[in-house]
């Protein structure tokens, strides 16, 4: 088992991000961050807003993964998510004005509702700058 790779995608409502095999995955979830080798008994996790590390023939790619699912089993995983991106694909000047609108949001807001909104556009800017930071 252990000399296999592991069969990864990454999916978002609008397209396959990735596609590919891979040495090791290992994402951010809920309670903390965890990595899976081929071979490793099935598992399932819900996914931080975060980043996700794909590790292929010694080469490590981080991609921006907005929340959501985390699936393995017999060697093939699943980033089911919002949104994601490969950080090497993120306009980091795009993703620095979002986190500025949004602490702009997070000064002015009202209502819980307003905090919660400013608070979660603002870790989805950090979530791809860590990316782009990465690659
Ligand atoms: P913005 O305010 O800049 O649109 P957002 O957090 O509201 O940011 P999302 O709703 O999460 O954006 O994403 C909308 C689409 O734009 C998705 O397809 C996502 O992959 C893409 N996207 C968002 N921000 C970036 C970025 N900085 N670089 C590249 N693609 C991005």
């Amino acid at each position: 088992m252990s000399d296999k790779k592991i069969h990864l995608k990454i999916i978002t409502p609008e397209k396959i991000v990735f596609e590919g095999d891979a040495d090791s995955v290992s994402a951010m979830g809920l309670s903390g961050s965890f990595g899976i080798l081929p071979g490793h008994i099935p598992f399932m996790s819900a996914l931080q807003v975060d980043t996700a590390k794909v590790s292929i023939d010694g080469k490590e790619i981080t991609y921006s993964v907005m929340g959501g699912a985390f699936q393995f089993k017999d060697n093939e995983a699943i980033i089911l998510t919002e949104a994601a991106e490969c950080g090497s694909d993120i306009d980091t000047a795009r993703a620095k004005l979002a986190k500025e609108r949004a602490e702009a949001q997070l000064s002015n807001a009202q209502t819980q509702r307003d905090i919660k909104i400013a608070n979660a556009a603002i870790a989805r800017a950090m979530a791809r700058l860590k990316a782009a930071s990465k690659n």
